[in-house]
């Protein structure tokens, strides 16, 4: 599906300078959408790319339709849009048109021959196969870069998370970009610019992407149908980014409690698919993230309070980042489990900095950004800010490779004794 360009959300500087682009007759051939993942920086590149090779493309204003699509965004601001009904846009619609070119990382197991990789990088085959070609008597590949637009409105290659790109096949790219056919574009998709190849930086136009503001990433969430707590609590543990919440809601409880047990059948999975992200699944249950919220808030608050009993935080953090993990594997086979369990742990790491952020607020008379499941603890606003410190380096350590249960535990003994001293 392609959005239109003018429902991508919180994100109005960047619209602002696609505005001047699109509304002057030159255009650069190399971008890079820069900024957090899950902001939108894929969807709008998608979005350009529809308007350019639309047919028909149209004024759309921001004050169209029953109210200002975007708060961010003055009311007359207006944008070119694609029609939506040309052959162009049907061809994009059905993920078919063939001068728009998408290429990620999955592609790796098309042209591994060994089967082994992987995938977490994209190699110079993948870029050679599916942009530059390769000229080399023994294994000649046509290059998509070089050959005529189909439909005669241009070409565009999206590469998405393009720092993955191997030094070899970033080499390869820039050879591309050095002399890039007229009328082709290529959108480089990074969230760490800074691992792409200075002499490509230098040869694009760099579009920062933000994190979501706190409200827009909220509103985009009810519209997805959350309701405004749920909404409100989730814009507040995904860092602004609506990709990763929407992740998250993506996946039922279900589904992460059979990755621990026993597969679910294709039948009942494609069932729950059909759920809409933020709808209880079949068994009532709540989308596992909010389960870790409220676990994880209850845990805390129990622990502030001595009645925490047996409760082990070292061993909760890290049930939630496995579930975390298996969800993800559901999703992307291909992905390192290791790499989801410290994006877990991270996660639940950030839920205990939302809770300390609470309490930090309460003891010092502001109001909290919005309502998590926590209780008033009156706790000392000196010893919160402690635990945020501990919080705090525990993210850098998993960000470093530690090992991850010992960092949980000597994080749990360390906030525990906090909380417990007091
Ligand atoms: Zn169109």
């Amino acid at each position: 599906m392609v959005l239109p360009l003018m429902d991508i959300s919180g994100q109005p500087a960047v619209l602002g300078h696609l505005q001047r682009v699109l509304a002057g007759d030159r255009m650069a051939s190399t971008w890079i959408f820069a900024g957090p993942e899950g902001v939108g920086k894929f969807t709008t590149a998608t979005a350009l790319a529809a308007v350019k090779l639309c047919e028909h493309p149209k004024q759309s204003s921001n004050a169209d339709g029953p109210r200002v699509r975007l708060p961010g965004l003055d009311p007359q601001f207006s944008l070119l849009e694609a029609c939506g009904q040309c052959a162009s846009c049907r061809a994009i619609r059905a993920g078919s048109h063939p001068d728009l070119h998408l290429v990620h990382r999955r592609l790796v197991r098309l042209y591994d021959k060994s089967g082994k990789s992987k995938a977490t990088t994209l190699s110079i085959q993948v870029i050679r196969s599916e942009i530059t070609g390769d000229a080399s008597p023994d294994n000649r590949v046509e290059s998509k870069l070089y050959t005529r637009s189909k439909l005669g409105r241009g070409k565009w290659f999206i590469i998405d998370e393009a720092d993955l790109m191997q030094v070899e096949a970033q080499n390869a790219l820039l050879k591309a970009l050095e002399e890039p056919p007229p009328g082709t574009y290529l959108v480089l998709i990074s969230a760490s610019p800074s691992d792409l190849l200075s002499t490509i930086r230098s040869r694009a136009q760099i579009v920062p992407f933000q994190s979501l503001p706190l409200d827009a990433l909220g509103r985009a969430l009810m519209a997805r149908g959350l309701t405004e707590t749920q909404a409100r609590q989730l814009a507040r543990i995904s860092n602004g980014s609506l990709g990763r919440a929407m992740q998250w809601l993506s996946a039922s409880s279900n589904e992460a409690q059979a990755n621990d047990e026993k597969p679910a059948s294709a039948k009942s999975r494609a069932k729950k698919s059909a759920n809409s992200p933020a709808e209880p699944d079949a068994t009532g249950e709540p989308p596992p993230v909010f389960n870790w919220i409220n676990q994880i808030c209850t845990m805390m608050d129990k622990i502030a309070q001595h009645q925490a009993g047996g409760m082990n935080m070292a061993d909760l953090l890290a049930r939630c980042a496995d579930q975390f993990a298996g969800i993800g594997l559901k999703r992307d086979s291909l992905a390192s489990r290791d790499r989801l369990v410290r994006d877990g742990v991270m996660t639940m790491l950030g839920i205990i900095g939302e809770w300390l952020d609470d309490q930090l607020r309460l003891a010092t008379g502001t109001r909290p950004t919005a309502p998590l499941p926590t209780r008033l603890t009156g706790l000392p606003a000196e010893m919160i800010q402690h635990c945020l410190e501990i919080c705090q380096t525990a993210q850098r350590q998993v960000d470093q490779n530690a090992h991850v249960n010992l960092l949980l535990a000597s994080t749990g003994t360390a906030i525990e004794g906090a909380l417990r001293a007091h």
